[in-house]
């Protein structure tokens, strides 16, 4: 299994920068994770090959690529652009993103070709399958109703937290799966804003720490999600309290599980 993270910040000379505002992973280079900076960061070919699009919540970091993204295809699409939420997720969108009043309502269009934008709506919990992908839901601990998820190849599969806080549920799925290559697992806040982690359902390193003692598998831990302004705080302060070793995700570096 192939994974990208899309880059969402610029360094001054215009290139990309590691700090991650945005949230949007592409998978085997056909299904992105989130669509925080998909229409703004994806190639010619991710335009080409995405057309499905999964949702673990409708927060702006995570969905603000979507408008965007469907406005960019509209008159070349030969098929929709199928949207994978919960029907929370597709409420959100419905009632305050594709309004109308903040963007066109996409799911009411169709260019010569028939629709642009299908929902797929999946419940929390439940499994389904995209191509070659299987996703299983798990219910998360966030502010809004928020999946992660167990990927799974046939070959591969790793799970993804999204945005977090600790989740006893989420680690006991995991303990489920032996074969897990890797867990990517947010780390937002730096510990000094402990308050605001807990407000906002986020984790820090301290936080991080103690639901690392729940994985009992023998998977690579791979740190996601991290607000770019503490970036540096967070990695410091892992690399001091995790105690094992872990992986920061990069943008644009390929990554093979
Ligand atoms: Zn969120």
């Amino acid at each position: 299994m192939k994974l990208k993270l899309l880059p969402s910040t610029f360094d001054q000379n215009g290139g990309y920068s590691p700090g991650q505002h945005l949230t949007t992973f592409l998978i085997d280079g056909r299904v992105a994770l989130d669509a925080g900076s998909l229409a703004m960061a994806a190639s010619e070919s991710d335009r080409a090959l995405v057309r499905d699009i999964v949702l673990t919540h409708a927060h702006l970091d995570h969905i603000a690529g979507l408008p965007l993204f469907v406005d960019d295809l509209f008159a070349s699409l030969t098929e929709p652009i199928r949207v994978h939420a919960t029907r929370e997720v597709f409420e959100v969108l419905e009632r305050d993103v594709f309004n109308w009043s903040v963007y066109p309502r996409f799911s009411e269009l169709n260019n010569e070709n028939g629709p642009v934008l299908e929902y797929r709506l999946f419940t929390l919990g439940s499994e389904f399958s995209i191509g070659h992908l299987n996703f299983r839901s798990i219910p998360v601990d966030h502010k809004v109703p928020s999946s992660g998820f167990i990927i799974d190849d046939g070959n591969a599969a790793i799970a993804f937290s999204g945005d977090t806080s600790s989740s006893s549920a989420f680690w006991e799925k995991v303990n489920e799966r032996d074969d897990l290559k890797a867990v990517l697992i947010e780390c937002a806040f730096p510990d000094r804003m402990s308050a605001l982690a807990e407000a906002s359902h986020h984790l820090t390193p301290a936080i991080l720490r103690a639901q690392l003692d729940l994985l009992k598998i023998d998977a690579e831990v791979c740190v996601i999600n991290i607000k770019p302004m503490y970036r540096d705080e967070v990695i410091n302060e892992l690399a001091e309290t995790i105690g094992r070793g872990f992986e920061i995700i990069e943008p644009i570096r390929e990554y093979h599980f």
